[in-house]
């Protein structure tokens, strides 16, 4: 099946005409092909999302959310079908992939009840006869861009705040999931969204994603993926006088401390450093271990880690897919002997799993590095893989400086029953998330998500504060004295007055 762009609301060929391919990581099969679009189909998406936009902003809120509601129905209705597919595109094992689902349907219902809502604020004047409020208004065209390891829930995360706000969106998925995107785009076509809300172009970030974000019709760029293509695209956008979202990468931490329990931190260790094969923003790729018990912990991990199945994510039996691609797979590898280099100790893992049907796909084996200096490459860069090291420290103190002393600011864990150390750590740790007892993973979609440092640029995604992403405040005065009044200086002739 060849899967077309969606511009203002017909399915159509790349331009140029060609296409690409969508490929199963697990198995190298051939899922799709897929338009290949350049410049001139992006200006025609962009084109046709600034032609919506103002049916769209009046469309009354409420029947915007009736839209999303009926949206997040088809969701649930194909929440097996979507998540078996998603295995299929980008590797993650099922349990994972209807978690992913279950993120879409979860902000797509969210935001749907948001067209109720939208509050802004009511409040006293200082000035008699004179009505004060805030509401929130739409930005105009807004530029998707996203990576592959959530190919549901993050472009949710953009689109439906963006468009309950009533923005319309072009939406650039990434080019290894692109046959996800193309679902999410049909199902809110038929739920009813007008054409021109949301467009959708495939094609290649350099291409495609770069005249998005130069595009003159694009007011807001909403961008998740990698540190290095977010802080250039943000340059750009901003020198254009856009608004720039960012999310990006992380290099998150679990701390344990020597009262924690250590059955419960390993379980969220694995869970963690190994889900979705460590390719999550919010992975955790450094354990910072207590002396005492670091070397009994690293014990544990690996004895875990080496018992994980590798394979295909379809098959019950499986706990951990492959890696998206082989330039994936090389990056981890790379990093790999970055280690060795370094001195840290390899205990597990470190190479490829090629073993059986295993040749087919990306797959790398589940990697432990003890002893791991906090300095080290393998301790501060996002290496987006099953890697975890392990950084033994003293104390509490020396866990949380350690923490927070990388480039990224995403998401931190610490285990320990002490209710004193837990408050010590939520007051100092600074990073946007914060466990305690859990591992570094779980966002749920009502809360903010987002990271501080090389992470984000101060935004935050999900929950109340992604309407502050999609919406701009007006604050608006309604003088219903009949005369002039005039703030802070009639105020002043108030007060002296007997
Ligand atoms: P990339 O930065 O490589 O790509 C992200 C998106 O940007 C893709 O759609 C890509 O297109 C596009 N893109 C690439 N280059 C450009 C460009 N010059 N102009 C415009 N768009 C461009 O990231 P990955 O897809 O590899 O995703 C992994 C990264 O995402 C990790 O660093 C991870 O930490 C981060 N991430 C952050 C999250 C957060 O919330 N903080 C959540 C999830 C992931 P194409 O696919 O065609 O290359």
């Amino acid at each position: 099946m060849l899967y077309k762009n969606y511009i203002g609301g017909e399915w159509v060929d790349a331009k140029g005409g060609g296409t690409f391919q969508s490929v199963n990581p697990a198995t190298g099969a051939v899922l799709g092909d897929v338009a290949l679009s350049g410049p001139e189909d992006v200006n025609a998406a962009a084109e046709a999302a600034a032609s919506a936009f103002d049916a769209w902003r009046k469309t009354p809120a409420p029947k915007r959310g009736e839209i999303l509601f009926r949206a997040g129905e088809i969701l649930v209705r194909r929440k097996e079908e979507l998540a078996r597919l998603m295995t299929q595109e980008m590797g993650k094992v099922l349990k994972e992939t209807r978690g992913d689902v279950q993120e879409a349907i979860d902000m797509t219902y969210y935001m749907a009840g948001e067209g109720r809502r939208l509050f802004g604020q009511t409040t006293p004047s200082e000035l008699p006869n004179k009505f004060a409020m805030s509401l929130r208004d739409p930005i105009g065209v807004v530029a998707a861009i996203t990576p592959w390891n959530f190919p549901l829930a993050i472009p949710t995360w953009k689109i439906m705040p963006a468009l309950i706000a009533g923005n319309t969106v072009v939406f650039k998925p990434a080019s290894d999931t692109p046959i996800l995107a193309w679902q999410l785009a049909s199902i809110l076509e038929e739920a009813g969204l007008p054409p021109g809300a949301l467009n959708v172009v495939f094609g290649p970030g350099g291409q495609a994603g770069q005249a998005l974000v130069e595009s003159l019709k694009v007011a807001l760029v909403s961008f998740t993926g990698s540190t290095a293509v977010g802080r250039e695209l943000g340059a750009t956008a901003s020198a254009r006088g856009k608004r720039v979202s960012l999310e990006m990468g992380g290099k998150n931490a679990i701390l344990v401390m020597a009262d924690a329990d250590l059955e419960l931190a390993v379980e969220g260790i694995i869970w963690s450093a190994f889900g979705t094969t460590g390719q999550r923003c919010t992975a955790a790729s450094r354990v910072i271990a207590q002396r005492g018990i670091a070397e009994e912990l690293t014990q544990m991990i690996v004895a875990r880690a080496e018992k994980l199945r590798l394979g295909d994510g379809l098959r019950a039996d499986t706990d951990m897919g492959p890696l998206i691609n082989e330039a994936a797979r090389r990056k981890v590898h790379a990093y790999v002997q970055v280690g060795q280099q370094e001195g840290a100790r390899l205990r597990a893992g470190g190479e490829t799993a090629e073993t059986g049907e295993l040749r087919r796909g990306f797959f790398y084996k589940p990697t432990v590095f003890a002893e791991v200096r906090p300095e080290a490459r393998l301790a501060q860069e996002e290496i987006f893989g099953p890697v975890v090291a392990v950084i033994p420290v003293d104390n509490l103190q020396e866990a949380i400086a350690v923490n927070n002393a990388t480039g990224y600011g995403l998401s931190s864990s610490l285990y320990t029953r002490d209710v004193n150390q837990a408050f010590q750590a939520i007051r100092d740790i600074t990073t946007g998330l914060v466990y305690i007892n859990a591992g570094t993973i779980g966002a749920e979609v009502h809360l903010p998500f987002g990271g501080t440092r090389g992470t984000g640029n101060g935004h935050r995604e999900a929950g109340q504060s992604a309407l502050d992403i999609f919406s701009e405040w007006k604050t608006v005065f309604v003088d219903y004295s009949g005369r002039l009044q005039r703030a802070q200086i009639d105020v002043e002739e108030q007060k002296s007055q007997p």
